[in-house]
């Protein structure tokens, strides 16, 4: 698939997950209604979507594409704009609703069977941390049940600390300084009604499934089903936005591309996302980290993306050497280490970007003090400016592997920081909603 040898295809009979994310497709028709924004009281809601899922989606196209449509249907290119106004910065999700427009344009496009067709937030599920899991149903889904999983933690979890996301934090007058202590919502300094001021994280998926089959990951189980397209991709972020109705400028997100599946094997799908979000929307890609298994031919063609569309790259390494990375990560037999580090020395880093190597401490399997070492010695051979953030694997139903002794985790960070490698251990979050690291395959539980 995607161009390989077929190396992953039929090997996929075991789990794992992507740093963040626990990836669901769900097969339960029950939970597909539609979710209202006032429905945010219950630990997990049901709704049923409105949209029809036959009709051309607009959302997805960039403000050129819609001017391209709009001329076709006869009108000025700059109801282009209009429309990617409405869609990316208002989120609006009914044609009905795009004042802008003239209302018998609106009519026409909507009796030419045109829709918004953004992708819709159809389960929530609330942790007590604040975790939001969401299942979305994305705009060309195959079957009224195919979701993907978007995860909102709106105080992150330590992810992006030391790989230089406060390089562009806003300091304007527009963008009032963040209330980084809490990092929760502020009120706002005019002494108004309080305003929000979210320092989130959201985490987001970029294909149905996967095909890279990394041992500990609920994802592999799945294999891959198909890639989102760039619109479904971004579309998970929008939602997610408009239901926090999230000021970009002011509120502070940061974007992790660590949910289901790998995205360098939907690379242009992935990357049009990343436009479309930055274009568009107005994001930065400093507040954007895509990690990756280690598909080198997709870390050489990222390495040559402009700096304005390109976001913070990390490697999911998650053992210290060749032997024991291809029993976990059979993707290391095509691509070991050292051809991975290769690849990321190719990428033209900012000044005080770090590249970051993603590592899932499995207990007894890959979090020995030797392994620690080793990794030091990875790191440190590999002459990057890295940093390492270490996470403890959480225990799931059918899975062999164990959770790291406490004592482990910390001793194995204190090797990396003895060594002068950052190293950062990331807070689990969504445990209880089956949205933390590794707890996996229970997408109706809540
Ligand atoms: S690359 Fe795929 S199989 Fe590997 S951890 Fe990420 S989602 Fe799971």
């Amino acid at each position: 698939m995607h161009g390989t040898d077929g190396f992953f295809r039929g090997e996929c009979n075991r789990w794992a997950k992507c740093s963040i994310l626990t990836p669901a497709v769900s097969k339960n028709r029950n939970q597909l209604v539609r979710l209202h924004p006032s429905c945010t009281t219950s630990k997990s809601q049901t709704c049923s979507p409105s949209r029809n899922p036959g009709s051309p989606a607009l959302f997805g196209m960039d403000a050129e594409a819609l001017a391209a449509r709009m001329v076709e249907a006869g009108e000025p290119a700059w109801r282009g704009s209009q429309l990617a106004k409405a869609f990316y910065r208002q989120y609006i999700t009914e044609l009905s609703e795009i004042t802008t427009l003239p209302k018998l344009l609106r009519q026409r496009l909507a009796a030419e069977g045109w829709q918004v067709g953004r992708p819709q937030i159809t389960q929530v599920f609330h942790s007590a941390d604040g975790t939001e899991r969401y299942l979305v149903q994305c705009q060309n889904a195959q079957a009224s049940t195919e979701t993907v999983e978007t995860v909102w933690m709106p105080e992150g979890d330590d992810g992006e600390t030391g790989d230089s996301s406060d390089a562009d934090s806003p300091k304007s007058s527009s963008a009032p300084d963040l209330d980084t202590e809490s990092r929760k919502p502020t009120s706002n300094a005019e002494g108004d009604l309080p305003r929000r001021r979210w320092h989130a994280t959201l985490c987001i998926s970029s294909q149905v499934g996967c095909a890279v089959n990394c041992q500990f990951c609920l994802t592999a189980k799945l294999g891959l089903q198909r890639n989102l397209t760039a619109g479904e991709i971004a579309g998970q972020v929008l939602a997610v936005f408009d239901r926090h109705a999230i000021e970009v400028g002011r509120d502070r997100v940061n974007l992790v591309f660590m949910g289901m599946g790998e995205p360098f094997l939907n690379y242009d799908n992935f990357m049009g996302a990343v436009r479309l979000l930055v274009r568009e929307v107005g994001l930065s890609p400093q507040r954007m980290t895509v990690s990756t298994s280690g598909i080198v031919p997709g870390i050489e063609r990222f390495a040559a993306e402009p700096p304005e569309f390109r976001p913070k790259l990390a490697i999911s390494l998650n053992a210290p050497n060749d032997a024991i990375r291809s029993e976990i990560m059979p993707i290391n037999r095509k691509w070991p280490i050292a051809a991975v580090v290769d690849a990321v020395r190719q990428v033209r880093l900012r000044p005080r970007e770090r590249i970051t190597f993603e590592y899932v401490l499995l207990g007894g399997v890959t979090d020995r003090p030797e392994h620690a070492a080793e990794v030091a010695r990875l790191v440190r051979r590999s002459g990057l400016p890295a940093k390492v953030n270490l996470i403890a694997w959480n225990p799931g139903p059918g899975i062999d592997y164990s959770t790291p002794q406490s004592e482990a985790v910390e001793a194995f960070r204190s090797t990396l920081i003895d060594a002068d490698i950052p190293a950062y251990l990331r807070k689990p979050r969504g445990r209880d909603i089956y949205a933390a690291c590794g707890q996996l395959k229970r997408t109706v539980e809540g």
